[in-house]
């Protein structure tokens, strides 16, 4: 018997990941493509064009694809698979985007926002293979977390669930592109941290990161771990009050859920112990010792190849669960 096959689909805000992947995380295909100021008239078709040439070239039988899921950030309306308001493309409003593809495909599909997809993928085929109680947090322009509890996906009532990114970690704290003030997001969000340098640093071009990054909007979480690295005081300084607000928040998330492990996505795997070593000396302050003795802190084990397994996790555990 050969494998199930599980097409995937990663919407990302400059780019769509299309990825064919075994059930057991076997890499069969992948293809990467511009999603910047796209139509959805043009893109939608060749998403369906690009997925049924890798089944084709791949000599793979519609039998043995039970479903595709498809990764997507919020806003979306989740149970309908629609997109309802990309925060980056103004030409994709209320893109019914899952029955496009089973129309076109003929395959059953599955939606899931792109934090829940990531933590689903990490959980098959990543750092949390062989847990049932873990928790992803995405770490990248955004923070948001996919829970699973005994190995299930937290979705909540309207599907909202995971939002964890806008916890306030201060009151009356620093506005949030959500409405409200002092989210964690606004604090350690790659988008905030870099508005937040570009304030703070508007006319200091002596500063370590404004040279590193070039100009002033070139600024990013990449450049602040440069300067941290060459040990400029302000982005140290910088860099510990973040780390602080990131073990607050995380320390916070530990004590509700009690995983067994907390995966960390995009700056985290891209920064390493510079992120780490800090953040597991300040968590101790914020969860208790017996949860966190029972909980590794861990870098996302799928990194950058991580949408082209988002998608196709979705369509593998919503197979199995309604199997
Ligand atoms: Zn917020």
């Amino acid at each position: 018997m050969s494998e199930k096959i599980y097409p995937g689909f990663d919407i990302g805000g400059t780019k769509i990941g299309i990825g064919l992947i075994s059930e057991s995380g076997k890499f069969i295909a992948g293809e990467r493509i511009d999603n910047v100021n796209t139509k959805p008239e043009d893109i939608l078709p060749r998403l369906v064009t690009i997925v049924k040439k890798m089944i084709a070239e791949n000599n793979i039988s519609t039998d043995d694809i039970p479903a595709f899921g498809v990764s997507t950030p919020g806003p979306a309306d989740i149970p309908n698979g629609i997109i309802t308001a990309p925060p980056n493309n103004p030409y994709w409003r209320n893109v019914p985007l899952l029955k496009y593809l089973e129309d076109n495909l003929e395959i059953k599909g599955y939606f899931e926002n792109d934090a829940n997809a990531a933590a689903i993928a990490e959980g098959y085929f990543g750092a949390g293979k062989g847990t049932k109680d873990y928790i992803y947090l995405t770490m990248s322009t955004g923070i948001g977390a996919g829970i699973v509890t005994n190995g299930t996906l937290v979705q909540g009532t309207g599907f909202y669930g995971g939002e964890f990114g806008h916890t306030i970690l201060h009151r009356n704290g620093r506005q949030c592109n959500c409405g409200l003030k002092g989210c964690y997001e606004a604090y350690c969000g790659g988008r905030a941290v870099a508005d937040d340098l570009r304030r703070k640093l508007a006319d200091k071009t002596e500063s370590r990161i404004m040279q590193i990054a070039g100009s002033a909007e070139n600024i990013d979480m990449k450049a602040l771990a440069q300067a941290v690295r060459e040990n400029d005081p302000f982005a140290l300084e910088y860099w510990d009050e973040m780390i602080q607000n990131n073990a607050q928040a995380m320390g916070s998330l530990i004590n509700i859920m009690n995983p067994a492990k907390l995966i960390l996505g995009t700056f985290v795997w891209a920064t390493g112990d510079l992120f780490l070593a800090p953040l597991k000396k300040y968590i101790v302050n914020y969860a208790w010792k017996e949860m966190l003795d029972q909980c590794d802190i861990v870098p996302s084990q799928l990194r950058q190849d991580i949408g082209y397994y988002a998608g196709s996790a979705v369509a593998l555990y919503n197979t199995e669960k309604n199997a």
